[in-house]
């Protein structure tokens, strides 16, 4: 640790070695600010690394698992203005490293996606579609390899066609096919990108089907499974849930190898954790991710960016509210993510000031925990957060 002298008439001084040692420019603006008696300096950084662009709350498909079914949210299209001051911002943010377009809602079905990831591709950002494939045709597939998209991320809930339509409403074959597709037209554009990923979402009725899922990965040159549980919004889903308090059996899995034309690679699936413990950690918070909803207003995370509710780890119905930091029509990104409540925010949620709920001897009496507010901290409260626990992931 550093020593450094305050007092009243001069502040606070600290040396110039610790910039240094800390590679820290050589002038900043910070937030200062008191918890359980420690002072805390927050630099006011414009580093955000990476930004998730919902540009749609409509989707062609209605799946069980879906938040769809119970928010009272419009279906609606991000506009190209809203887009436009995005994209504008995106140079206010220098250490922008990747652009993910997906959300609640499928992005394929805004007209302007295209368009919208060739902007972002010019800017020399990294971008990762996320779909539920039933769209993925040939012209699609043939522009995402022209313009640079890095990652495609497809959702696979069965291995087995019934499951899968019971799941998903639609059938397997037909994304099956668009994926045979689009590995086409990869090899005739000799290109290696983009990379394939599949997202599973585990429940009772598809869990024993994951090894056919990682089946198919290898057939279709997949690169990873990303498997979570489910968040569950309904009681059926409720019901389906694999997780819960006591520890559970991980699901056993090897690797598998994936041929990506010449190269041969080892692919990988990972697994979310499937009970409640005592390590937190947000991987939005931690990869200084910044969320924009299709109306351009700016939370922190997916569980934050709509109103909706769903049932925590114990069977508590809970009304999230959205949480919003700002609105890319009136500020920048980068004025939003250097306020003082977002970087505020990051702080409780980087250090993890919250408490636990589903650990609290008042759980099933607290009216508080009815709602994403919590008794202590910083409001909205993460201390239901099953994103935090690893056990609900996204891309
Ligand atoms: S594809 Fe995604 S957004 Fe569309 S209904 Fe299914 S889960 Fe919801
Ligand atoms: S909000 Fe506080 S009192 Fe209420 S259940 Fe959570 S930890 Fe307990
Ligand atoms: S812990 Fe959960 S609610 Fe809190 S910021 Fe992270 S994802 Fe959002």
């Amino acid at each position: 640790m550093t020593n450094i002298r305050i007092n009243r008439q001069d502040g606070a001084k600290i040396p110039p070695e610790f910039f240094e040692r800390r590679q820290m420019p050589t002038e900043m603006n910070c937030w200062l600010s008191e918890r359980d008696g420690d002072l805390i300096l927050h630099p006011r950084l414009p580093d955000a690394r990476k930004l998730y662009i919902e540009v749609t709350t409509g989707c062609n498909l209605q799946c069980a698992t879906c938040i769809r079914n119970v928010w009272s949210d419009p279906d609606a299209d991000m506009t190209r203005a809203t887009f436009e001051c995005i994209l504008e911002d995106i140079d206010g943010l220098p250490d922008l490293e990747r652009v993910i377009f997906t959300s609640f809602g499928e992005p394929l079905t805004h007209p302007g996606i295209l368009e919208m990831i060739e902007a972002v591709r010019k800017k020399d950002l990294a971008v990762t579609l996320g779909s539920n494939g039933l769209m993925l045709k040939p012209h699609i597939s043939r522009e995402l390899v022209r313009l640079g998209v890095d990652r495609v991320m497809v959702s696979v809930d069965g291995g087995l066609a019934e499951t899968f339509e019971k799941v998903r409403g639609t059938y397997l074959e037909q994304i099956v096919e668009n994926l045979r597709q689009f590995n086409a037209i990869k090899r005739d554009m000799d290109s290696l990108f983009p990379a394939l990923g599949f997202e599973t979402v585990i429940l009772k009725s598809n869990v024993a089907e994951l090894t056919e899922i990682a089946s198919l990965a290898a057939q279709m040159n997949a690169s990873k499974i990303l498997v979570s549980n489910v968040l569950a919004y309904t009681e059926d889903m409720f019901k389906e849930r694999l997780y819960g308090y006591e520890p559970v059996e991980p699901e056993k899995f090897q690797a598998w190898a994936t041929r990506a034309d010449a190269w041969v690679m080892w692919a990988t699936l990972d697994l979310p954790r499937m009970h409640w413990g005592a390590e937190r950690r947000c991987r939005f918070i931690k990869d200084k991710a910044i969320v924009v909803g299709w109306d351009g207003k700016v939370s922190p995370c997916y569980a934050l960016s709509h109103n909706y509710s769903y049932f925590a780890v114990d069977g508590t119905n809970k009304k999230v509210s959205r949480y919003e930091l700002g609105d890319v029509h009136k500020q920048s990104l980068a004025e939003i993510w250097m306020s003082e409540d977002y970087v505020r925010f990051r702080s409780e949620v980087n250090a993890f000031h919250f408490p636990s709920c589903p650990d609290c001897d008042l759980r099933e009496t607290c009216d508080l925990r009815l709602t994403n507010e919590g008794c202590w901290g910083w409001n909205p409260s993460c201390a239901d957060c099953l994103w935090a626990q690893d056990i609900v992931k996204c891309p």
